[in-house]
C-alpha cells in the first residue's frame, strides 16, 4: 500500500473510530482525557531526568544532553512517536529535550540538526520522527534547524544488532548536505543507546567540515 493511501485510509478510520485519549506512556485509558501521560508516569518519567551526561565515547561529540533514561514510560513515548505515528508528541518530548540541553549551559550552537532517517523508511511511517523533535528542539532554542545530513544508505535497525555490527552497519550510511565549515551543530535523536549512529553522523560532519576549510582556506 502506497505512503499517501495508507495515510488517506488512516485519516478515514480515524474519523470512523475517534481514537480515545491513552495514556502515551503506559496506554491506560483511565482517568482522563486529553493530557498525554497518566499521573503515575508521569511521576515515572520525572524520576527518570538525565539533563546533562558524559557524551558517547570516541571523542567526536564534544557534550551531551539526555531528556530520559529509556524505560517506562520514556520507550512509550517513543514508540508511539515512532511507530504509531502519534506527531503531537514532539511538542512535550522536544520541550524536554531543549530543557536538557540548556543543563548543558552550552557554548554557542548555529544549527539545530536532526538525525536523518532514508527516505524509504520516512515514506513507510509516514513521518520523520527525529526532524519533528529537532524543530521543536530548534523553535524553543530559537536556532534555525538545518537538514545538514541525509542517510543515503538504508541501514536494518540498528536496536537489534551487537555493539560491532552497529559500527559496521553505519559505514557510509550518511552523507553531509550543507556547508557545515566553521558551524557547531547541535544533533538530535530520538534514542541514543551505544551513540554509534550520533558518532557517526559526527564523524561525517567533521570530515565534511574539515575537508572544506581546506578547500575554502
Ligand atoms: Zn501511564
Amino acid at each position: 500500500m502506497s505512503a499517501a493511501l495508507k495515510t488517506a485510509l488512516d485519516g478515514l478510520l480515524a474519523l470512523i473510530y475517534p481514537r480515545r485519549a491513552e495514556c502515551m506512556g503506559c496506554g491506560t485509558r483511565a482517568g482522563f482525557e486529553r493530557d498525554w501521560l497518566c499521573e503515575e508516569c508521569r511521576q515515572a518519567l520525572a524520576e527518570r531526568w538525565v539533563g546533562a551526561a558524559p557524551p558517547p565515547a570516541g571523542g567526536l561529540i564534544d557534550s551531551a544532553a539526555y531528556g530520559f533514561r529509556y524505560g517506562r514510560p520514556a520507550s512509550g513515548l517513543v514508540r508511539n512517536l515512532k511507530y504509531r505515528g502519534v506527531a503531537r508528541l514532539a511538542e512535550p518530548m522536544g520541550r524536554q529535550m531543549a530543557r536538557a540541553f540548556a543543563a548543558l549551559q552550552p557554548a554557542h550552537i548555529d544549527w539545530v540538526t536532526p538525525v536523518p532517517m532514508h527516505i524509504r523508511r520516512a515514506r513507510q511511517r509516514s513521518l520523520d520522527h527525529a526532524a519533528l523533535l529537532a524543530a521543536e528542539v530548534a523553535g524553543r532554542l530559537e536556532l534555525p534547524m538545518v537538514r545538514a545530513l541525509t542517510r543515503v544508505r538504508n541501514t536494518p535497525q540498528q536496536a537489534r544488532l551487537s555493539d560491532d555490527e552497529r559500527l559496521k552497519n553505519l559505514e557510509g550510511a550518511f552523507a553531509v548536505s550543507a556547508d557545515v565549515a566553521g558551524k557547531r551543530v547541535l544533533l538530535v535523536d530520538d534514542v541514543c543507546t551505544t551513540g554509534a549512529t550520533a558518532n557517526a553522523c559526527a564523524a561525517e560532519l567533521l570530515h565534511t567540515a574539515q575537508c572544506s576549510w581546506r578547500i575554502n582556506g
